[in-house]
């Protein structure tokens, strides 16, 4: 699987080709996400870079997964290219729409941990052995409702690994 055909491709089809290709790597060491942007540093030399973690070709559906993470990447990339605030923002979330990717980015291999939650404004994803009572993202709470609990930043369940086969087999691997 060749990352820059897939960049050329999602570059043509969504971006109008506006996106140089930033350096394109496969990282075997990547395990908390599957795909992650760095931007560059003129100063320093160094090109903004997009990497994926090599893990996703060992999943179901991996060329589906690898086209995803490229895609969630380049948003990233193409509001850093165009100086704006690079991270989860709503200009973020309005892009993934307009382009129809998903929301989510394929679940991390390693879960030592039963259930996931997720802020679902940032995406932010959170790790519990317990679940979890009525809980929200403190991040989003300090950057949009100054410090205060606010609802719209509840964390939700994402995966309970309990309860799928391939779950069990996870905790069973950790433990
Ligand atoms: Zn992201
Ligand atoms: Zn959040």
């Amino acid at each position: 699987m060749d990352l820059t055909v897939i960049f050329d491709q999602l570059n043509h089809q969504h971006f109008d080709g506006f996106l140089d290709r930033p350096k394109l790597i496969w990282n075997t060491r990547l395990r908390t996400s599957s795909g992650r942007f760095l931007p560059g540093r003129r100063s320093q030399g160094l090109p903004a870079t997009i990497e994926i973690a090599q893990y996703l070709l060992e999943e179901l559906h991996a060329e589906t997964h690898v086209r995803e993470t490229i895609a969630h990447e380049m948003i990233h990339y193409w509001l850093w290219v165009r100086k704006r605030p690079y991270g989860h923002t709503e200009e973020f979330y309005e892009k993934m729409q307009s382009i129809g990717a998903r929301r989510y980015n394929p679940v991390p291999r390693k879960r030592p941990y039963k259930y996931l939650y997720q802020c679902l404004a940032c995406q932010r994803v959170f790790k519990a052995r317990k679940k979890l009572g009525t809980l929200a993202c403190a991040d989003c709470c300090r950057s949009h409702a100054r410090g205060k609990y606010d609802a719209r930043f509840k964390l939700v369940l994402a995966h309970d690994l309990s309860e799928s086969a391939e779950g069990r087999r996870l905790l069973e691997e950790e433990s």
